[in-house]
């Protein structure tokens, strides 16, 4: 009888120390947070090429992890910029104040490059290229907030080809941002970071791994007439037929690794160094890599979204993904990090493509049609000081000076422009909310006016219309839903597997990450935290 009791307790000692490993393997927050932004992806490109994806990129992630189907840009500038600010923000235009790429300043009376700052220094690259620092941003990003919580002890290292799609994601406190140079073939940061490159980045960059790339020339992943998502009879192809030469570059011409497939792999080439050196996702205080993938943008800007350059994009995107992350399970350990890939906004279809299927949409020419008749009207030499992101300056010195009210200037310049077909709206910003417009695209012109940088007059064009007509390219930057509806999708630590459809923002991401690593939520936030997604 007692040895019975012995083997019971001695089993239930057992048993509780299992329970006990158990539940210390559940560490209260991941490792490391990686946060992929894949520049100009659609949301339907998760479908449109899904039967042809393989088991380990897109399609593991949405077996294994959650994906909000249904994701949106809450602001109507859907822009590079904007995008990546309100993705690590959780805030909008409105408040952290990066309202567009670029934005023209009335003191300084020109265009402001969102990530502009004449007060650093480049580092690793050529000196006296335009200096680069987060200085414009005005809240803090989920990265801040990390670093704050951890008292600095966290990793944050944002990557990307583009200088904006790295700096805004890895905030003001993040360890560094690194981004391509097109005229050294290096990836480079700035004096706001550091004094000058990391060896580490110094000796990537030595290895030149942007010409092997080169070497390797642009094959299709399929043979030509498996490219059933795209349009075959595109012009592209007639003029430069598959495989395009691309070691003709080497040694030389390294921005044109930017508009390649290859531009990922470089990029991810550059994000697994740095995990490495730095030791990110090595010890239990989380460290954040944020990568935006910026090649998807160049190509899909020159080809557009029904060509097979971009489907076979995202074929070669989604092999790299499922190796990046077969990476991160060796690495950090499946289940160690949490992952999420969105996008900074999404695309057109090209203009002249939709109509050859009569689909509305028109590449559209200038106008100056409401200029002309508000200046005739009221005797100004001059009526627009600038534009930028379909907004209008007006040049409120002149008008001033002829002596004219301003208001009434304003008022019949927009009734002019409403004259014009291709407008569909043209109002005051300073009365959007009593412009007579869908809710939905109202609060999306409220959460992106910024009262201190936005101009006068607000112009949107009708549904597929934007501006320029190339047979082949297209453009984003419009409040509609091809602009504007963008995957969201999540995996790893801390994520529950599933799906859901309801209508969710950009917005929330910072706010549903903070949530994960249990941190105040960034100074601007607007956004929710998505309850479905976390376990
Ligand atoms: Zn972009």
């Amino acid at each position: 009888m007692q040895k019975l009791f012995v083997i019971i307790y001695l089993c239930l000692i057992s048993a509780g120390q299992l329970s006990a490993q158990k539940v210390q393997k559940v560490a209260s927050s991941p490792k490391l947070v990686v946060g992929v932004m894949v520049d100009q992806m659609r949301w339907d490109f998760i479908y449109r090429y899904k039967a042809k994806y393989g088991e380990n990129g897109f399609k593991r992630i949405l077996r294994e992890g959650f994906s909000n189907e249904n994701a949106h840009i809450p602001y109507a500038q859907t822009v590079t910029a904007a995008g990546h600010a309100c993705v690590y923000t959780g805030s909008v235009p409105a408040v952290n104040g990066i309202m567009g790429n670029e934005w023209y300043d009335r003191s300084l009376k020109r265009q402001v490059y969102c990530v502009e700052d004449d007060s650093v220094k480049i580092v690793g690259g050529n000196p006296s290229k335009e200096p680069m620092s987060p200085k414009n941003l005005m809240t803090t990003t989920v990265t801040d907030e990390l670093e704050l919580a951890t008292n600095f002890r966290s990793k944050v290292i944002g990557v990307a080809i583009k200088d904006r799609g790295s700096i805004l994601p890895a905030g003001h406190a993040g360890d560094a941002a690194y981004w391509y140079d097109a005229a050294s073939g290096n990836f480079v940061s700035s004096t706001w970071y550091m004094p000058s490159l990391m060896p580490w980045a110094d000796a990537f960059n030595k290895r030149k791994v942007v010409d092997s790339l080169y070497q390797l020339n642009w094959n299709l992943s399929q043979p030509m007439d498996q490219y059933t998502q795209s349009d075959n009879s595109h012009p592209s192809y007639a003029k430069n037929p598959f495989p395009r030469k691309l070691d003709g570059n080497v040694g030389k011409s390294y921005g044109a690794i930017a508009s390649t497939p290859w531009g990922n792999t470089l990029t991810l080439a550059f994000s697994k160094a740095a995990v490495e050196a730095e030791g990110m996702g090595a010890d239990s205080i989380p460290d954040f890599l944020a990568i935006s993938l910026s090649s998807p943008d160049y190509i899909g800007h020159a080809f557009g979204p029904n060509s097979v350059e971009i489907e076979d994009t995202y074929l070669k995107l989604d092999k790299e993904l499922g190796a990046f992350l077969d990476y991160l399970d060796k690495k950090v350990g499946k289940g160690n990090y949490t992952f999420f890939l969105t996008a900074d906004h999404g695309v057109a279809h090209n203009p002249a493509f939709m109509q050859a299927h009569q689909i509305p949409a028109l590449g559209m020419k200038a106008s100056k049609k409401a200029e002309t008749n508000t200046m005739l009207k009221f005797g100004l030499k001059r009526l627009v000081e600038a534009n930028a992101n379909y907004q209008v300056y007006l040049d409120r010195s002149h008008i001033d000076s002829v002596g004219v009210d301003f208001s009434s200037v304003k008022r019949y310049f927009i009734q002019e422009l409403m004259k014009e077909p291709d407008v569909q709206f043209a109002f005051d910003n300073e009365t959007i909310s009593a412009v007579n417009m869908p809710a939905e695209f109202k609060e999306m012109f409220q959460k992106g006016f910024n009262h201190k940088l936005a101009g006068d007059v607000q112009v949107v064009y009708k549904p597929g219309y934007f501006f320029g007509s190339t047979p082949m390219g297209t453009t984003h930057g419009s409040m509609y839903p091809y602009d504007s509806h963008i995957p969201l999708l999540w995996m790893g630590w801390g994520i529950k597997n599933g799906i859901s459809h309801r209508k969710v923002y950009m917005s929330d991401i910072a706010g549903t990450v903070a949530a994960l690593l249990k941190i105040q939520m960034p100074s601007g936030n607007v956004g929710n935290i998505i309850e479905e997604v976390i376990k």
